[in-house]
């Protein structure tokens, strides 16, 4: 069976490790947590060594026929690809923001506060509570074609192009690059933050109409999840339900400020939705059982993680 149709044949169930996330341990575990959840597609950064890390937490999961692996790229100034960094002039050590991060990428050494740049996905959350501004966000940026390249060859099943922009030449420019040496499927994640409605959806024409099977991921308040409410995810269905007024041939996954709430919200307001990814949600859900070093050789940590996360997958559900 073609991989695609997993999704075609079901609603999604995603989780976002994070477009920046490089801390491989952590999504090895993810992987095999919500792939035993009956999560069908996992969300990696452009590294091949995350790549490595979510096909081994499938294989442990026995699950790398079921679920998708879906490769995010990103334009420069997409949000998803940025990592916070910290001005030491103006920094007075307060450590307010170590306990913001839910990625646990702040910590303490030579006593002074310092962030791990791999676990850090640029969520600014540091940066909101930081009482001395001392903390901005840096892009590395490499462009989609350039972190695409290396992976080409490992047999992706899904590019996530980040497309959020207020430059919609250099958004086609990318995408038509990225099609240069990609043929297979691409979710497209923006939210409304650059461009107005009517901009945003004349741009996904261009590029959904030339694919087959394509994703929108309506994208919220992009990594403001945490919160189980509907306020959170609230952005999120109102784009949603612009795309689904539009008309495009896409296929509809919610993202940003997603949570348990989600689909029971995108029900209420009648906007059919074909899927749900989940990211600082998901994520914080299982951060006590996934933080012992030990978890892989704890069954009793495992199973108390895969029923979190099952539960969660349970709730979703019943609003599909
Ligand atoms: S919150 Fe700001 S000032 Fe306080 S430790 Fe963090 S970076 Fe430094
Ligand atoms: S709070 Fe977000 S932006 Fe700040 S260090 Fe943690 S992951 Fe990075």
């Amino acid at each position: 069976m073609e991989k695609i149709n997993i999704l075609k044949n079901n609603k999604c169930l995603k989780l976002i490790c994070g477009a920046g996330n490089e801390n491989t341990n952590e999504i090895e575990k993810l992987s095999y947590i919500y792939s035993m959840a009956g999560f069908n597609m996992i969300d990696i950064s452009a590294k091949k060594e995350a790549l490595i890390a979510v096909k081994k937490g499938l294989e442990r999961a026995n699950k790398q026929n079921e679920v998708l692996i879906c490769v995010s790229v990103g334009m420069q100034d997409d949000i998803h690809l940025s990592k916070a960094v910290i001005n030491k002039q103006k920094c007075d050590n307060c450590k307010i923001c170590i306990n913001e991060c839910l990625q646990d990428a702040i910590f303490i050494e030579d006593e002074r506060v310092h962030i791990n740049e791999k676990n850090c996905i640029g969520c600014n959350k540091c940066i909101e509570k930081c009482p001395k501004c001392a903390i901005i966000t840096e892009h590395k940026y490499k462009t989609p074609y350039e972190m695409l390249l290396p992976l080409i060859s490992e047999n992706i099943d899904c590019v996530e192009f980040h497309c959020t922009s207020s430059d919609e030449k250099a958004v086609l420019d990318a995408y038509n690059k990225i099609k240069s040496i990609y043929k297979g499927l691409i979710s497209f994640c923006l939210d409304r933050s650059k461009m107005g409605d009517d901009k945003l959806i004349c741009l996904l024409k261009k590029m959904t109409d030339s694919e087959e099977f394509s994703i929108i991921q309506a994208d919220g308040k992009p990594m403001s999840g945490g919160k189980d409410n509907y306020n959170s995810t609230l952005q999120s269905v109102a784009f949603a339900q612009i795309i689904r007024n539009s008309q495009l041939h896409s296929y509809l996954i919610l993202s940003g400020g997603t949570n348990s709430q989600t689909t029971k919200l995108a029900k209420e307001c009648d906007i059919n939705i074909d899927g749900v990814a989940l990211g600082s949600y998901a994520r914080k859900l299982v951060k006590d059982y996934i933080c012992s070093d030990d978890f892989f050789e704890n069954e009793e940590l495992q199973r108390l993680a895969v029923n979190k996360a099952t539960e969660l997958a349970n709730t979703l559900k019943e609003n599909f």
